[in-house]
């Protein structure tokens, strides 16, 4: 058995790395088709290069290739990778380096299409998941894209030689070898993330939903830009709130904890609500050293709840919301191509609690207004019965009571929200202050709307996807990625803007390969969307995103999405059907 690529069979026929150069010679202004003769592995006495998948002509998708590293030249420490959390952290950090090796160099070769390109994965502001990187027991697999040079569509194989026999292997060595990498670095990074993981750890013991140490930048440098802002007023915890967490390497670190149950955020337009809310909503990732994020913790099961008009909803039932709809409309099977802003939230929410979240984020700026409240003149003219629509202030106690779901609630013009909410936060020129007292007073003089004393109403969350024939019958299924915005499987186009948590263009892209696997090999009129979200995350924890593929033609370009996501994404599926 081959020790670089075990599950192979051409393995066994490994080439020399002399015998590429010479292969190369051979097929040197021959055209482009002769370069598939160059699929194979190739020892580099250092390390093993793989020639995966070779592109069909210079301007399509360039060619696919890995490297791998055998643990004892890699020269790791275990400690680096003996948690998942870690271990993705070293993975992370080695795709940052050969990403800087490979965009650093001077070099590009000349010649038509994507002659020359090298490259990997660009990794953003989270550290997440990726198949660009995969440490296993200390041997690192890299998987990265080549355009191999062509002039016209004639093989230039001599630039190739270049990209091969000179610049990957400087750019493996001062990445890929523990020797050769700054490692002051990387052991900060495992630092970072080991204080990550305790306070991630910590949270359900103390009794949070999430930690903000005080200090961190939460405002971005723009819309566009996920970098921290410059000059920003860092983050100060209210003294009632405040936790001190003793973390393993940075030693006590104090910050605001939010307890579970109901915390609203209140304040004047433009003091800082929203931010503090997106930073929660991203305190589901681990953020790298910097990012003025990376010890703002959240419960990483929290979902942000927001309207979504348009959406499509399969089956869901939003009756403990929305019920008695005019045309007698079933809500406890609500389908429609077309959802208002107040179906889209509610189901959205009856998503979230079937993908087991803990924790909902919801800001006024945007909800729909008739989900989150009505207000009492509102509820004298239009009489309950005329009424659909039971707000989520009516239900958001229950929700934590019964099913254990915490909600944070920005808003800054309803005061109703005073009754319900346990904790309750004014951000005042980006600093919070805890008010809960004085905003309990105030409101004890209002009558309570929310009538929240019932049961949260019992609901149906089996539903069970029947398979799409057609869809496997299909012998060539398309994928197609936008940004983090939408995704093509065959024909159909699922909309993803919305979904504020996806943070990743190749999060998305797993997303698509996600959905194609479900369809094909789980959906069966028998297992339930919840049973199926419960086999990805564990089929992607026990042999990680590579589950997706066949053999060994993995894509260099995919991170690992939650599972909220994924389900999410299924629900969003226009072609999702159900048995009624
Ligand atoms: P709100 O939701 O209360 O209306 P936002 O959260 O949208 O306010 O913030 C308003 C503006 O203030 C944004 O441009 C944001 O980037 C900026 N901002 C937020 N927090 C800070 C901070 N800590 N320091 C400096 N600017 C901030
Ligand atoms: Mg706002």
């Amino acid at each position: 058995m081959c020790w670089a690529f075990p599950h192979r069979k051409e393995c066994e026929n490994m080439q020399s790395s002399l015998e590429l150069r010479n292969e190369l010679k051979r097929i040197d202004h021959k055209g482009y088709p002769a370069y598939k003769d160059l699929k194979g592995q190739y020892d580099f006495r250092d390390y093993v290069l793989s020639i995966d998948h070779v592109q069909g002509d210079p301007f399509a998708a360039p060619s696919r290739l890995s490297i791998r590293v055998k643990g004892e030249k890699a020269g790791f420490p275990a400690a680096f990778y003996d948690t998942h959390a870690k271990r993705v952290t070293l993975q992370d950090h080695l795709t940052r380096l050969f990403a800087r090796e490979v965009s650093g160099g001077s070099f590009q070769a000349k010649g038509s299409g994507k002659s020359g390109l090298l490259g990997v994965s660009r990794c953003g502001q989270q550290v997440l998941e990726r198949t660009a990187l995969k440490v296993e027991g200390g041997s690192i697999t890299l998987r990265f894209e080549a355009g191999f040079p062509a002039n016209g569509r004639t093989i230039n194989a001599r630039e190739l030689e270049k990209m091969l026999f000179d610049i990957l292997p400087v750019c493996v060595r001062k990445s890929l070898y523990y020797s050769q990498i700054d490692q002051k670095k990387l052991q900060q990074a495992i630092c970072l993330c080991e204080d990550q993981q305790y306070i991630r750890e910590k949270l359900p013991e103390m009794a949070l939903c999430a930690f903000v140490a005080d200090g961190s930048i939460l405002p971005r440098e723009s819309g566009i830009s996920e970098k921290p802002m410059k000059g920003a007023v860092p983050f100060r915890s209210p003294e009632s709130l405040k936790v001190t967490l003793e973390l393993p390497n940075r030693g006590a670190v104090t910050g605001m904890g939010i307890p579970k149950g109901i915390t609203l955020f209140v304040g004047g337009g433009y003091h800082g609500k929203s931010t503090i809310l997106q930073a929660l909503q991203n305190g589901v990732y681990n953020h790298i050293g910097g990012d003025g994020r990376e010890l703002v913790i959240t419960d990483d099961t929290a979902v942000k709840l927001r309207a979504e008009d348009g959406r499509s909803i399969a089956g869901v039932d939003i009756s403990p919301f929305i019920k008695n709809l005019p045309n007698k409309k079933d809500t406890v099977h609500f389908s429609t191509e077309d959802a208002s802003g107040s179906t889209s939230q509610a189901a959205n929410l009856m998503e979230g609690v079937e993908a087991g979240s803990r924790l909902f984020l919801i800001d006024e700026d945007t909800s729909a207004t008739n989900f989150m409240i009505r207000d009492q003149l509102m509820q004298e003219v239009i009489l309950a019965g005329e009424e659909p629509i039971t707000p989520f202030i009516c239900r958001v106690n229950s929700l934590y009571r019964d099913l254990g779901i915490s909600s944070v609630i920005v808003a800054g013009s309803s005061g109703s929200y005073f009754h319900v909410a346990d904790t309750v936060i004014q951000m005042k020129e980006y600093v919070p202050f805890d008010i809960t007292e004085k905003a309990k007073e105030a409101a004890s003089g209002y009558p309570a709307m929310s009538g929240d004393e019932e049961p949260f109403p019992s609901y149906n969350s089996k539903r069970c996807p029947l398979p799409d024939m057609g869809l496997k019958k299909e012998d060539r299924i398309k994928i197609k990625t936008m940004g983090t915005s939408e995704l093509m499987l065959a024909r159909e186009s699922v909309e993803l803007r919305y979904l504020e948590q996806l943070k990743d263009q190749e999060q998305t892209a797993a997303l698509a390969w996600l959905l194609k696997y479900a369809e094909l090999k789980l959906m069966d009129g028998k297992k339930d969307l919840k049973q199926m979200g419960a086999f990805l995350e564990k089929q992607m924890d026990e042999k990680g995103l590579e589950c997706l593929f066949e053999r060994g033609d993995v894509s260099a370009s995919l991170a690992r999405p939650r599972k909220q996501e994924i389900m999410a994404c299924i629900n969003r599926y226009r072609r999702l059907q159900f048995q009624r």
